[in-house]
């Protein structure tokens, strides 16, 4: 049985499937592209051949502008499987994001797995992970150190609702990624009990209303832009993170800052960012998560990408496992929107607000 290192190599493109003929989630524009998820660092603009879960697709169109990802786009559904060339290809939930996948790979006997990023709390606006076993499973390491660990994103939602009952003459914005942790935040926010009007920053409106046609209601969005002053006394207005410091927060009323994001158990980045109520919510594996998918999943062998490499390596090495460090380069983090809105900008346009 050949070993994964002999077939899935990483090239300056990305990670390359040399018997399947495929990327996945390459940098670049390339002939063919298996796609993760549909977040800028992953699914970029301009393939030949786009295969991913419809979910992906969709939102893909969404961003980049209709048939965009490449000149062909191949749906495949959770748990269907193809053959490229001569390699057995499926996908399973991620739980990152609506659509977000693992791709399994399987050649002459021999399976690895690229998970993408993924989580393991569940979203109500995606599918939950599913472990699948494997000969080498490929992880992402965002949130790759022990010091990082989520509180339940219940709890999260509350402090914001208290605080929106405790100062009912303020706005309450918060800053949020514009795929996924907008959604999610809208979905947890209704599941808390707010069935009132939520405001959003104009960049966030269309993959929101993605997300409706694909079955998540979000109840009552409204324009931010359009909302008179007054209305927005006691609002919660959701923006992305680089709007809500920005001349554009300047229309809300004396405004609470907020910010969701993983990053935001760092206190000292938080307040160096003028973040008055820092909420701990993200789409990425904690420590924990990270810890419990090796065990879950099993495979002897861990590539890790994305982020904190050396302690996750460290920690499958303690649980008898070979670790290696892929050098990939080009993926942003999204939960600190740096790099992710770079290359938003480069291959959308960003609607102006
Ligand atoms: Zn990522
Ligand atoms: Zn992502």
């Amino acid at each position: 049985m050949p070993h994964p290192e002999t077939w899935l190599k990483v090239l300056p493109d990305g990670l390359y499937c040399e018997p399947g003929g495929f990327f996945i989630d390459p940098v670049n524009p390339v002939e063919r592209a298996l796609i993760t998820h549909a977040h800028a660092d992953h699914a970029r603009p301009g393939h030949g051949a786009v295969l991913a879960s419809p979910g992906t697709l969709a939102i893909m169109d969404v961003r980049m502008g209709e048939g965009r990802s490449g000149r062909v786009q191949q749906p495949l559904g959770y748990g269907e499987v193809i053959t490229l060339d001569s390699v057995r290809v499926w996908m399973q939930p991620a739980g990152h994001v609506l659509g977000s996948a693992q791709i399994a790979m399987e050649w002459q006997g021999s399976r690895a797995v690229v998970s993408g990023d993924y989580k393991r709390v569940p979203d109500p606006t995606c599918l939950p992970f599913e472990p699948i076993a494997c000969d080498v499973f490929v992880t992402e390491a965002t949130f790759g150190l022990p010091v990082f660990r989520h509180p339940p994103p219940a709890g999260e939602v509350a402090r914001l609702l208290d605080s929106v009952a405790l100062f009912p003459g303020r706005t309450h914005v918060v800053g949020c990624y514009a795929l996924g942790k907008c959604q999610r935040l809208i979905r947890l926010i209704r599941e808390a009990g707010w069935d009132g009007p939520i405001y959003l920053h104009g960049a966030l409106m269309p993959v929101c209303r993605a997300y409706e046609a694909m079955g998540v209601p979000l109840g009552d969005l409204r324009p931010a832009t359009v909302a008179a002053k007054a209305e927005l006394a006691g609002a919660i207005v959701l923006a992305p993170p680089s709007a809500i410091a920005d001349r554009w927060a300047r229309r809300l009323v004396d405004p609470v800052v907020c910010l969701a994001s993983g990053w935001m158990r760092v206190r000292q980045r938080a307040k160096a960012k003028g973040i008055e109520l820092p909420l701990v919510i993200s789409d990425h594996a904690d420590w924990d998560e990270l810890l419990q998918t090796l065990t879950d999943v099993d495979a002897p062998e861990i590539w890790v990408t994305h982020g904190r490499e050396e302690a996750l390596i460290h920690a499958a090495e303690a649980q008898g496992r070979r670790g290696r460090a892929l050098r990939l380069v080009g993926y942003g983090d999204e939960e600190e929107e740096g790099e992710a809105l770079a290359a938003d900008a480069a291959s959308a346009p960003v609607p102006a607000a």
